[in-house]
């Protein structure tokens, strides 16, 4: 390991700070509230199609029924009317005709008078399922405008994130220009290894990494150590930097 100075653990412990707050800043991008606001309208969004999508079927039968009833009644006026063109036409006299033509006018009268208040039976029940569709689409178009409202505040603490994160990297890149390369590879192996904590400053008698307290006669001997000595907690294994008197 190449001689270590004051300054070069110092630079440690600086690379260590912005470290953890690289990390507050990943694990804060990750779990943005906004995120889960998301998941929710998405699921609401999910369900409100699916009540959509029955309700539109449910819309859509009684229109076919509706449709049905009025083309059968247009078919049957139009028979009708012919019939009634032919019977006052004067061009038939006989009067077996006439009658059995009239009787079938009646007859058209009253299927077209039957098929009519079907038709309008139809529309009555539709009436409710089409404001229900509405409704719904309503209900639906409010979600999604939520959503927009949501997908802005997102990008916009993304952004706030991405902001803090680059000025950190920059730090930190800067700081480890000070930290010589074995030592960083020491430290790295560390913080993967034990939390993200790799470098601790030992405060009073404690290890700042582990909190716990080192024996006397253990701070005694990394007090006596030579400047530049890397020295790591008995109880926790990570880089502790004593600040030689
Ligand atoms: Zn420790």
């Amino acid at each position: 390991m190449t001689t270590l100075t004051d300054a070069n653990l110092e630079a440690l412990l600086a690379v260590q700070a912005l470290d953890t707050d690289l990390d507050r800043c990943r694990v804060r991008l990750a779990s943005l509230p906004e995120r889960g606001e998301l998941a929710a309208i998405d699921l609401q969004l999910a369900a409100l199609e699916q009540s959509r999508s029955a309700a539109a079927a449910e819309r859509d039968a009684v229109a076919d029924r509706q449709a049905s009833f009025e083309h059968n009644l247009a078919t049957v006026e139009s028979r009708a009317a012919e019939i009634k063109k032919r019977l006052y036409g004067g061009t038939v006299s006989a009067t077996r005709e006439l009658q059995a033509m009239a009787a079938e006018v009646d007859s058209l009268t009253a299927r077209a008078s039957e098929l009519e208040s079907r038709a309008l039976e139809a529309m009555d029940e539709r009436e409710p399922l089409d404001a229900r569709v509405d409704k719904i689409d309503g209900e639906k178009s409010s979600l999604l405008a939520a959503r927009a409202a949501v997908g802005e505040r997102l990008a916009a603490r993304e952004a706030e994130v991405a902001a803090e994160t680059d000025t950190l990297s920059t730090a930190r890149a800067q700081a480890a220009t000070q930290v010589p390369e074995d030592l960083a590879v020491a430290y790295n192996r560390l913080r993967q290894r034990l939390g993200g904590v790799g470098v601790a400053r030992l405060v009073g008698s404690r290890c700042d990494g582990c909190h716990l307290s080192l024996a006397a006669t253990e701070i005694d001997q990394l007090r006596r150590q030579p400047p530049g000595t890397l020295t790591f907690c008995e109880q926790c294994g990570r880089i502790l930097v004593a600040t030689h008197p």
